[in-house]
């Protein structure tokens, strides 16, 4: 199979109420597809610009609509809104899943910076998460009706390297264990899967996991920043004439908050936390770090998959059977520069990962 490297795409947010009222300065531009930083807006000498898939500006010219979404505020602005982001990222992980192909989307970013905000979207401004499944099942509804169609979805969080089921009310102390398999390589043991068979029923499953992993993160006394969440959508068509089966794997992440923690001021739980959330945020860069070396013919003896819940399941959509894209979310703000030049930097060497992605496809006995 021939090798394509991760899409990576990046997207600045409006100033924050917070920004605005401290009087922050923008020190992010977009010219089509490259995003310059620039560390002093007062000082112009100092800029870095970077050369992405995708740049979104989702900073300014926008207004509201009627039904409270965000809009281009005319036709010559740049304004990317939820709309332009799923046209390209979405519908790019449908096409993926369609043909048979496994597909993975993370969002990485400082807390805040809008990860959520593209994966899930907040009331009318839905993110890609739930257009995505949208438009699955009405593709499915259009299609010949002699095929057959399963969607399974399931949806976990991994914390302080435990794994919990959203779906699930009931709370396994230690977490579900991860366990490996020659076949399927790395999955959750007993991590629920519910068949679905039409929108509303993942809308609900997504609010219901939305809420389970709030009341955890409050009673754990952290926030979900701190947590990465996987929701996995499992997609088998089945040819009957033909005899044979399609399969696909959609993952997508919305990856922990990537600021340093600060480590003063922890109690021990919080201290452990703190770095166990290093941890697989770290070696997911460890990882990145090592593929990307391979891609550029340097002699990699090891990639360090194993080392965390995190890359034990990415491990596919990592130098593996996946077609993946990283979106990098960014603030606009001058406060927030070193983050974001650390984000930059991570979602360049992400960039270099080549994948080999082949359809999954088997013949019915
Ligand atoms: P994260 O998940 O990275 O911590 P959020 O997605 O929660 O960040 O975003 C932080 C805040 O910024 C939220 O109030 C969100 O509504 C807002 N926001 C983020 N991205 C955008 C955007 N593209 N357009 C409008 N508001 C945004
Ligand atoms: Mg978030």
């Amino acid at each position: 199979p021939s090798t394509e490297s991760v899409k990576v795409a990046v997207r600045v947010r409006p100033f924050s109420q917070r920004e605005k009222n401290s009087g922050s300065k923008c020190v992010i531009s977009m010219h089509s597809r490259t995003t310059t930083i620039i560390q002093d807006p007062k000082n112009p000498g100092h800029t870095k610009t970077f050369t992405f898939d995708l740049a979104y500006w989702s900073h300014s010219g926008f207004q509201k609509d009627k039904d409270g979404v965000f809009i281009s505020a005319d036709p010559g602005s740049k304004f990317a809104g939820q709309k332009e982001v799923f046209h390209d990222l979405g519908r790019g992980i449908l096409d993926s899943a369609w043909q048979g192909y496994n597909t993975t989307l993370l969002a990485y970013g400082q807390t805040g910076s809008g990860k959520s905000y593209s994966m899930i979207g907040f009331g009318a401004n839905k993110g890609i998460i739930p257009n995505v499944c949208e438009e699955l099942f009405q593709a499915i509804e259009n299609r010949d009706k002699n095929q057959e169609y399963q969607v399974t979805f399931s949806m976990l969080e991994i914390y302080n390297e435990q794994v919990r089921d959203l779906l699930s009310r009931i709370k396994k102390p230690g977490g579900l264990k991860v366990r490996e398999d020659q076949q399927l390589g790395f999955y959750v043991d007993g991590l629920q899967s519910v068949p679905c068979e039409n929108y509303a029923q993942i809308e609900r499953l997504m609010e219901q996991g939305a809420k389970i992993r709030t009341t955890a993160s409050t009673n754990m006394n952290a926030s979900s920043s701190r947590s990465h969440m996987v929701i996995t959508i499992q997609f088998k068509q089945v040819f009957p004439d033909r005899g044979l089966t399609k399969q696909s794997s959609i993952n997508l992440v919305d990856l922990a908050g990537s600021e340093r923690q600060k480590s003063s001021g922890s109690e021990g739980d919080r201290l452990r936390e703190g770095s166990r959330v290093n941890l697989s945020l770290t070696n997911l860069g460890n990882v990145i770090s090592a593929l990307a070396d391979a891609a550029m013919g340097k002699k990699v003896l090891h990639v360090p998959y194993r080392d965390s819940v995190l890359t034990k399941l990415l491990q596919s959509a990592l130098g593996g059977n996946s077609r993946t894209t990283l979106i990098a979310a960014i603030s606009p703000a001058d406060i927030c520069y070193e983050e974001t030049l650390s984000t930059l930097r991570y979602a360049e060497r992400a960039k270099k990962i080549r994948n080999k992605a082949v359809v999954n496809t088997s013949t019915l006995m």
